[in-house]
């Protein structure tokens, strides 16, 4: 029987490859996120993927998306990313409650909507993209490193909470990923200060890596939890420490 994964943000970027490298893996995949169209484009192209649209921050989204599955093995909650790199004193209310909404509650949604699922499965894995950000903070990161730590809080807790139950929670907690649209969107579509990102560092982690170090997690025998990986490239030995050249 072919196990059924959910990746949200399947769009672009690391929830993109991690659908790609599921679906080379054998798994049913309901790749979801808002830009149908892209979806559409990677069902085409790859076989064993089905779009759906969601919007994670509308919980008629989210239940609608659910309603419409039989069967979770696998949750992979993506969704999310920054927005602005402004101090505390003086970023954008709206940019922190977007961040919190996507982020956190987006995957607070798609969890409880989920659960009963993927406990049903007898083996299902949650799993939690979060970041370094969730686990050390820095400067003009205020709303993002706090979005990302709420997350990492949640995972610990459902870890807990879930103990006993047929469900493992892993988080993957990336460094620096030269994405197609990441820092982009922090950056409001400038793309001159989104390349300032990458500048130099002679090998960032691609969204490929991540999906390799996902796929590599959800699929190791049921009675392994990955309770946190953390994966930079070898270039930032923390996340001030970044070489460039
Ligand atoms: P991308 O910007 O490429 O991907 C973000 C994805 O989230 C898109 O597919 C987007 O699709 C989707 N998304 C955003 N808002 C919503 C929403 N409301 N509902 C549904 N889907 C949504 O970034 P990355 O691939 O780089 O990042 C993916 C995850 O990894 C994020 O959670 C990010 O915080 C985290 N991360 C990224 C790092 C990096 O350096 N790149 C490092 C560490 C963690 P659409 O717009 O079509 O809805």
């Amino acid at each position: 029987m072919r196990k059924t994964a959910v990746v949200t943000g399947a769009s672009s970027g690391i929830g993109e490859a991690t659908a790609r490298r599921l679906a080379a893996e054998g798994f049913n995949v309901v790749a979801a996120a808002r830009r149908r169209e892209r979806l559409d484009k990677l069902a085409d192209e790859v076989q064993g993927i089905r779009p759906v649209t969601l919007d994670v921050t509308s919980q008629e989204s989210v239940d609608a998306l659910v309603a419409s599955l039989e069967r979770c093995d696998v949750l992979v909650n993506d969704a999310g990313g920054a927005l602005g790199l402004e101090p505390v004193a003086s970023a954008l209310l709206e940019d922190w409650q977007r961040m919190y909404d996507t982020n956190v509650l987006g995957s607070l949604r798609m969890t409880q909507a989920l659960l009963p699922l993927l406990i049903g499965s007898g083996d299902g894995v949650l799993l939690m993209l979060t970041s370094t950000a969730g686990l050390t903070s820095y400067e003009g990161g205020g709303g993002y490193c706090a979005a990302k730590h709420a997350q990492t809080s949640m995972t610990e807790t459902l870890r807990l909470e879930l103990v006993g139950q047929p469900v493992r929670v892993v988080e993957i907690a990336p460094g620096m990923v030269r994405t197609e649209e990441f820092a982009l969107t922090r950056f409001r579509g400038d793309a001159t200060a989104a390349a300032r990102v990458y500048e130099g560092v002679p090998d960032p982690l691609s969204a490929d890596d991540v999906a390799d170090a996902i796929v590599w997690s959800v699929t190791r025998p049921a009675h392994v939890n990955i309770d946190r990986l953390v994966i930079r490239p070898r270039a930032q030995a923390a996340q001030h420490k970044v070489h460039r050249v």
